[in-house]
């Protein structure tokens, strides 16, 4: 089964880069830590393929974790930035790109009358939160275990074993301070929400959510649990963010709360909506947005945001995915693997829980349906690192962690997941 590949030039850029870099990576997933090894070193990127240093071709099911649902290197995407390029590269000074693709984003995500556009998820996040504290006069967030909101302070928090804990940071650096107003809930948890807005009248000032949570793999929401987020928040007068910095563009054009028919307050928004460049963007009621200022009181500013570069690219993205949608195809090819590696496991007696929605999937190795952090905690690590490096060997980059969704793009094939299917069928065989 093991194809011999050499993998030596990444080892060697690899030893480099950690004398330079904290770990060698500029983001910590990247660094294999969760299947252990050394991360591949990239050179290059076409279609639904990643060239690796040492020139192993693997079929790509990260996409840059998200961004890139229209294949790596679109030709047409990279024309509108080089396009934008040959103009300068960044001013400083309002541009029509930027209502350009603040349009195209209001016009597929109705609930968001306004959108401000910034340079990272993180970012958006941050700033929703804030948006959400200054327009509210309130301190206090509701945020849920296993929900990744980017590195933002008062975020980097996760839940104890009770279901309702008072924050506790995940990371030193982050204050005590900080994370005394998050209240950390379980995922999909009707009753405690409901039992922390009794307690709390009046003092949330938002709940911050992933719509479909990919960053603990992928979860779905229950319609039981959206309802009560909507009803509880708006009788309350928190704020509703659906973090759709994963989901926007990507499950469905106009994002979860499209697909789920929930309005949130505010949407983040970043991957798919930079088109692969650095832009994220948060938006939602003009009433709550028109805070922000120089509209009003809240601050929030970026030398780069707003950048002609990453708004051709964002634009771009947005307008061929609306004129063209990939979204049927994305879910045919996404539904045969995700059908034909469960069966493939159960063929070999493997336990899983395939969960999907559209191109964003996870095929976890538990016993039971993964609905929240302590059942997603349940799966299989040791057995999903196996099944990662056996992929890597046959040619396939799958997410490098149990608790991350892989992403399908439009230049997928049918013969693309075969092969992937094919492959996997070989490591489930060794695993009986
Ligand atoms: C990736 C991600 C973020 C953080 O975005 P960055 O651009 O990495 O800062 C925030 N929220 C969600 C749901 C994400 O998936």
């Amino acid at each position: 089964m093991e194809t011999s590949v050499s993998r030596e030039k990444s080892v060697r850029a690899f030893e480099r880069a950690r004398q330079l870099i904290p770990g060698g990576v500029n983001s910590p997933a990247r660094a294999f830590g969760a299947v252990g090894g050394v991360p591949l070193f990239i050179d290059h990127a076409s279609g639904q393929h990643l060239y690796d240093v040492d020139g192993n071709r693997y079929l790509d099911y990260i996409g840059s974790w998200g961004p890139m649902i229209l294949g790596h290197a679109h030709p047409e995407v990279l024309a509108a930035i080089a396009e934008a390029a040959s103009k300068g590269t960044s001013f400083g000074a309002p541009t029509e790109r930027e209502s350009h693709l603040a349009e195209l984003i209001l016009a597929a995500v109705p609930s968001m009358e306004r959108v401000r556009l910034v340079s990272s998820g993180t970012e958006a996040t941050m700033s929703a939160i804030r948006v959400a504290r200054g327009a509210t006069g309130r301190s206090k967030i509701i945020k849920f275990a296993g929900c990744y909101h980017g590195h933002v302070d008062s975020l980097l928090v996760s839940a104890g074993s009770a279901a309702a804990t008072l924050g506790v940071p995940d990371s030193p650096g982050v204050t005590a301070g900080t994370s005394q107003d998050t209240i950390v809930l379980n995922y999909n948890d009707v009753a405690a929400l409901e039992n922390v807005f009794a307690e709390h009248p009046h003092t949330i000032a938002a709940v911050i959510l992933e719509p479909v949570v990919g960053n603990m793999g992928t979860v779905i929401p229950t319609p039981s649990f959206l309802q009560a987020l909507r009803t509880l928040t708006k009788s309350d007068g928190a704020v509703l963010i659906f973090d759709e910095v994963m989901t926007g563009f990507r499950v469905a054009y106009g994002g979860a709360q499209s697909l789920f028919g929930i309005d949130p307050d505010i949407t983040t928004l970043g991957k798919i909506v930079g088109g692969g460049m650095p832009l994220a963007a948060y938006g939602g009621k003009a009433s709550i947005m028109d805070n922000v200022m120089p509209a009003g009181k809240v601050y929030q500013a970026g030398t780069l945001a707003g950048n002609p570069l990453a708004t051709a690219a964002g634009a771009k993205t947005l307008e061929l995915l609306r004129d063209n949608p990939p979204y049927d195809h994305l879910e045919k090819i996404c539904s045969t693997l995700g059908q034909g590696l469960q069966s493939a496991a159960k063929a070999h007696g493997i336990p899983t829980q395939l969960q999907r929605v559209g191109s964003m999937m996870t095929l976890f190795f538990n016993e039971s349906p993964v609905i929240d952090w302590p059942s997603a905690d349940r799966s299989d690590r040791k057995r999903f690192a196996r099944y990662f490096w056996s992929l890597i060997d046959q040619g396939i980059y799958m997410p490098c962690s149990q608790f991350e969704a892989l992403f399908v793009s439009a230049t997928h094939t049918m013969s693309d997941i075969e092969q992937t299917i094919d492959a996997a069928s070989r490591f489930f065989q060794t695993e009986t």
